[in-house]
């Protein structure tokens, strides 16, 4: 069973301080079960990968016992994510998990761009659970079945998949979804289930499983179906569920509801832009189609970004940015790390040449399709950032707005609004020609058949 960690955060490696295991050389330890082995087959500074191998040893599991039927030697325990898994995540990366680190406690809240491979995971739910699973929780998830047996083509396909998911988050918060719901995969017997299950789940599953939209299935599924437990850890997650602050707003949101949605949407667009910013290490960045500043207040609040641009072809706008942002007002300090300026996306510019990272957040669904191509250069050929994250609407969601007749797009100057498969077509092409690397992730609510509102190309060099 083989589990790997894989980061593009720069310098890629402090991942070995987090999970308190060094790049250098491989370890092992014992485990009741058998054993886990710790490597990395890649330590560099932009990309370095950890792989945690469980050797679990079957004929040892039953070893001491009356019942000796086959089926206890002959399983698929020792090549399987299952529980076991999750006792070697908590063992190995107890202190990752409980969110400390010696040397980098800085990094412990950082979201990181993260890319964990299971190499089998068993979906006895199909392919469908594993979205269901990770996606709520802003995961992009690949999934591939894998057929009974190579050979044998007409014997069909096995429960079994290689599972890819990937996200920007802290390290902490993907070891705790692992650690819960790969035994929820799995779903056959565990290697525990006992009242203090009860308590591990919840302390795994506090931040993130009360708003979990499958947190009834996991909690049954975690508790492998014992009903008092399950009903236990339910009211449980119930109560904590009410004394969180901001869901007990959120009847209170309901009223509020037509002007709230688009915000908070806004909120979490500029958030998870952010993040991919931050993440990609850069200091010098570039806002392109900036409006009236949203991005850029964020901007400015981080010290990490040294020199910031906004660039508009709408003078209005820049004239509003710049009052709302009161540059004019700005100690010098401050001013000098921002400009703005007024110029097209549509030419090659000089001023946009140099930068570590830019963001072009819901601008190219503005532009007129013919005119794509000149934006393409524009950005990729002739400024060509370090890296590019760029953001517009999945048109599939559209059905989800009540309030957006059918058939017609979310602003009157949008030009087209992109499919999933549109906008990740498009993306694909421009890595390709440009020589990025391009990872597409969701953001907003996720629906299971229409995605999520906004989808978000990160593109690096
Ligand atoms: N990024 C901002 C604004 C999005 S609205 C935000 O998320 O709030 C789209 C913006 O793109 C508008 O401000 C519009 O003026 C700008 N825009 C449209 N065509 C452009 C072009 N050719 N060059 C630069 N900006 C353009």
């Amino acid at each position: 069973m083989l589990l790997t960690i894989e980061t593009s955060h720069r310098p890629a490696t402090d991942i070995g301080y987090l999970l308190h295991k060094n790049p250098a050389g491989l370890q092992s330890f014992d485990l009741s079960f058998g054993t886990a082995h710790v490597f990395y087959p890649l330590a560099e500074e932009d990309r370095c990968q950890v792989c945690v191998l469980l050797d679990v040893d079957p004929v040892g599991l039953v070893r001491g016992r009356g019942d000796r039927s086959l089926d206890q030697y002959v399983n698929d325990r020792p090549y399987v994510a299952s529980s076991f898994l999750s006792v070697a995540i908590n063992k190995l990366f107890s202190t990752a998990m409980n969110g400390r680190s010696k040397e980098r406690q800085e990094l412990i809240d950082q979201p990181l761009p993260l890319k964990a491979t299971l190499a089998v995971v068993p979906s006895r739910g199909g392919e469908d659970l594993l979205h269901r699973l990770f996606e709520p929780l802003g995961y992009s998830v690949n999934a591939i079945r894998h057929p009974l047996d190579e050979k044998f083509e007409s014997w069909g396909h096995a429960p079994y998949y290689t599972l890819t998911i990937e996200h920007y988050l802290p390290l902490q918060a993907l070891l705790q979804h692992l650690y819960v719901l790969v035994p929820v995969l799995d779903n056959s017997k565990h290697y525990w289930v006992s009242e203090d299950e009860v308590d591990k789940l919840l302390a795994r599953g506090e931040s993130w499983l009360p708003s979990h939209p499958e947190k009834d299935l996991i909690t049954r599924r975690y508790l492998k179906h014992q009903r008092q437990l399950t009903r236990d850890a339910l009211a449980r997650l119930a109560i904590e569920d009410d004394l969180d602050p901001d869901a007990s707003d959120k009847a209170h949101d309901a009223e509020e509801d037509r002007i709230e949605k688009p915000l908070s949407l806004n909120e979490q667009r500029i958030g998870s832009v952010l993040a991919a910013l931050k993440a990609c290490g850069a200091s010098t960045i570039l806002d392109l189609g900036c409006g009236e500043g949203n991005l850029l207040r964020e901007l400015l609040r981080e010290k990490q970004f040294t020199r910031i641009v906004g660039m508009d072809v709408s003078i209005r706008s820049l004239e509003k940015t710049s009052e709302k942002l009161r540059l004019e007002r700005l100690p010098d300090m401050q001013r000098s790390r921002i400009d703005l300026l007024h110029g097209s996306l549509m030419y090659r510019d000089e001023r946009l040449a140099g930068f570590d990272a830019a963001a072009c957040v819901e601008v190219i669904e503005h532009l007129d399709p013919p005119r794509l191509r000149a934006f393409e250069r524009a950005v990729f050929e002739f400024a060509r950032p370090g890296a590019v994250v760029i953001t517009t609407p999945n048109r599939e969601y559209n059905i989800m707005w009540e309030s957006l007749p059918a058939g017609q797009f979310r602003h009157r100057d949008h030009r087209f609004e992109w499919t999933r498969d549109e906008f990740r077509f498009w993306a694909e092409r421009m890595a390709a020609a440009h020589c990025y690397s391009v990872r597409i992730l969701p953001i907003g609510p996720l629906d299971d058949r229409f995605g999520a509102p906004t989808q978000m190309g990160v593109f690096v060099r």
